[in-house]
């Protein structure tokens, strides 16, 4: 009986000292962040994301006409049939975690922005883009990494052709005021095979091949789309977390 009467003391003493602790004030316990079940690899969809294409099907795609997604689909690989035109997800989108990986032809031809071009346009606007950069100049605000005619990479991080690479990118949405001005620009932030090349990077606006981008109102979400260039790149595993 004396331990126990010892051992209650020792405890509502040091719970009474512990709500007395400085330190304690600062610590947050509720909420808690929510549980997300991370994949086995890194590159695996966690529990909480949308899977927009795992090899199977197009289902979460479309032809920007509304038509059914068929770039040629083969071994799991989805790659780019020259001439279809774009397909952009089903869903719409803003702020996101989005997981794409891509690989350009082995098989080398054309250089600069002819050697395996495509991009990753989210909001359908705004172009990560996807270009065969192995030992392959172009300009530099137009290689693989950049934001299309807006920001360098800050590093190359190309890995060869016919390889595969990955791009993790996290990216904030435009927002508009209520008379359409901006409100706040798009943010990106982009890893390349693991290797930053994006960090927090200011969009001017959506991607123009002539011109100075600037930002104009749009949607708060909007499809992502994959820009069919001419040259045959392959995407798989693609999944996005909205945010
Ligand atoms: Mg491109």
């Amino acid at each position: 009986m004396k331990k126990i009467g010892i051992a209650v003391l020792l405890v509502s003493t040091l719970n009474a000292f512990s709500q007395n602790d400085p330190a304690r004030l600062t610590e947050v316990w509720n909420p808690q962040p929510r549980i997300v079940i991370p994949g086995t690899n890194s590159t695996d969809a966690p529990s909480d994301a949308i899977v927009l294409f795992d090899g199977k099907n197009l289902n979460e795609w479309a032809f920007e006409n509304g038509k059914a997604a068929s770039w040629n689909l083969e071994n799991g690989i989805l790659t780019v049939t020259k001439g279809m035109g774009e397909i952009q997800t089903k869903k719409s989108f803003g702020d996101c975690q989005l997981h794409i990986e891509w690989r350009s032809p082995a098989l080398v031809k054309g250089e600069g922005q002819g050697r395996g071009n495509s991009g990753i346009f989210l909001m359908g606007k705004y172009e990560l883009q996807v270009l065969d950069n192995y030992e392959n100049k172009t300009y530099s605000n137009g290689q693989a990494g950049s934001i299309y005619k807006q920001a360098a990479p800050l590093v190359n991080a190309s890995r060869k052709p016919g390889q595969w690479q990955q791009y993790d990118i996290i990216f904030t949405a435009p927002t508009f005021n209520k008379d359409s001005a901006l409100k706040s620009p798009g943010r990106i932030t982009v890893l390349h095979n693991g290797v930053l090349v994006q960090n927090n990077t200011t969009i001017w606006g959506a991607t123009q091949y002539i011109g100075i981008a600037n930002n104009k109102w749009h949607n708060e979400k909007l499809p992502i789309k994959l820009q069919d260039h001419g040259d045959a790149v392959s995407y798989r595993n693609i999944w996005i977390r909205e945010l």
